[in-house]
């Protein structure tokens, strides 16, 4: 069958497009772009004020399956990624058991095609367990699909040990995705050491368990050659370091979240929102600010989620026994559009870049493109769309938002996996 998108401004800058233009699909392939298309029978998708732009992927999702399936499972989460938006996520491995060998690979990506309404990659931790004592079976899970190693939730402690994990990951030609925590200089913090702290009278957490782990890393990337990623970078100084990094010629990427992007330490206020706790912890306005400067100057690869679903019951715990994290899958573009796009301090053609391109070549992965010939993963957005964050407005099983009582600008109404509609008026396609 025939799609035709009508009348979008079509947004690519890969291919130098951004104009409003029709977009002809068939067969899981974009047939042709251009003024003025039609097609002889199929569905016509009426997308004049609305924006057309390759599909936004999330590589960073922790879709909880398997083990915490009460939390999120392949069905419900990339239910929630078609909601927001993405054409396709990349699963962290710390599920129960942990993602760390082929068999387990294969698990996620078989069930992931039978179940997924979105595409989902798959993971592989670096250490058995990830533990950090021993390599996990690298070899076995890039043959099953996996498309780097990370050993999120903490990070790989023992340096000795991280460049191992580089140093094969590099033999297999795939990234190091890195959490950079330096967890003895945690210990038990839980928010922003210093003013947060301070005034609520919690254990802090210091920008520099952040910055010596993210030095480390950049350091252990030029030692190895690997290919590194930094995730969810939250102080200036870490921005500082990868721009360092980066005009020295470096393999190192990096990404920022929502949640720090657009919240700071101040939203952690004396009724002790547990939505609100974050590893790592909601930072400064000034820390916000850099991250936005990142975004801006391309020192910044990807905005990604940390979607991080809990039950209700775990985060009704008191501050310091919560578990961390926001979902973030639903909430991500409307909060780009609103605090970013609207604003005009990123145009269209960035968003593509943060949450399409940067991200899939930070990980190496396939990059998808509006042309002739390109796989159909297309999202199309109405930038005028009113978002009322309500517990009823998610498709995850999760409710820890972050951004619960907000009211947004600009929602995906279509989202096309392979020319096969996941989402479409805004609502999931099964
Ligand atoms: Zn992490």
């Amino acid at each position: 069958m025939a799609l035709l998108f009508k009348g979008g401004r079509v947004v690519d800058p890969a291919v130098g497009l951004d104009e409003v233009a029709d977009v002809i699909v068939r067969d899981g392939r974009i047939v042709e772009i251009g003024p003025d298309l039609s097609i002889p029978k199929g569905v016509t998708i009426e997308c004049a004020e609305k924006v057309i732009v390759p599909g936004l992927i999330d590589i960073h999702t922790h879709l909880r399956e398997p083990g915490f399936e009460y939390k999120e499972d392949i069905v419900s989460g990339t239910r929630a990624a078609a909601h927001g938006g993405f054409t396709a996520v990349c699963a962290m491995p710390n599920t129960a058991p942990v993602c760390d060998t082929g068999s387990k690979v294969r698990f996620l990506v078989e069930r992931a095609a039978a179940h997924g309404v979105v595409r989902v990659h798959a993971l592989g931790a670096c250490t058995v367990g990830q533990k950090g004592e021993a390599l996990a079976e690298m070899g076995d899970m890039v043959a099953e699909g996996a498309v780097a190693f990370s050993d999120d939730g903490h990070g790989v402690a023992d340096s000795g040990m991280a460049r191992l994990v580089m140093d094969y990951a590099k033999q297999f030609g795939v990234a190091v995705i890195s959490h950079c925590e330096d967890l003895a200089l945690v210990g038990k913090g839980v928010v922003n050491e210093g003013a947060a702290s301070t005034i609520l009278g919690m254990p802090g957490w210091p920008s520099a368990a952040e910055e010596t782990m993210v030095a480390r890393d950049i350091a252990l990337a030029e030692l190895t050659g690997c290919y590194v990623h930094l995730a969810h970078l939250s102080t200036a100084r870490s921005i500082e370091l990868v721009r360092e990094a980066k005009a020295r010629g470096i393999a190192v990427t990096c990404e920022v979240t929502p949640h720090h992007l657009f919240l700071d330490e101040g939203a952690v206020t004396l009724d002790y929102d547990t939505n609100m706790k974050m590893n790592p912890p909601l930072r400064t306005a000034e820390d916000r600010a850099a991250l936005v400067a990142g975004l801006k100057d391309g020192t910044v690869d990807a905005i990604a989620t940390d979607h991080a679903p809990h039950a209700s019951h775990e985060k009704a715990l008191e501050f310091e026994l919560a578990p961390f994290g926001t979902t973030g899958l639903e909430t991500a573009l409307p909060l780009v559009v609103t605090n970013l796009v609207a604003t005009e301090v990123l145009g269209w053609g960035d968003v593509v870049r943060l949450m399409a391109h940067g991200p899939r070549a930070a990980l190496g992965l396939q990059p998808v493109r509006l042309e002739a010939g390109g796989v159909a993963d297309l999202t199309v957005i109405d930038p005028e769309a009113r978002v009322e964050v309500t517990p009823d407005f998610f498709e995850s099983k999760a409710g820890n938002s972050a951004f619960l009582g907000t009211s947004l600008l600009g929602k995906a109404s279509e989202v096309l996996v392979e020319g096969r509609f996941a989402l479409r008026f805004g609502k999931v396609v099964d």
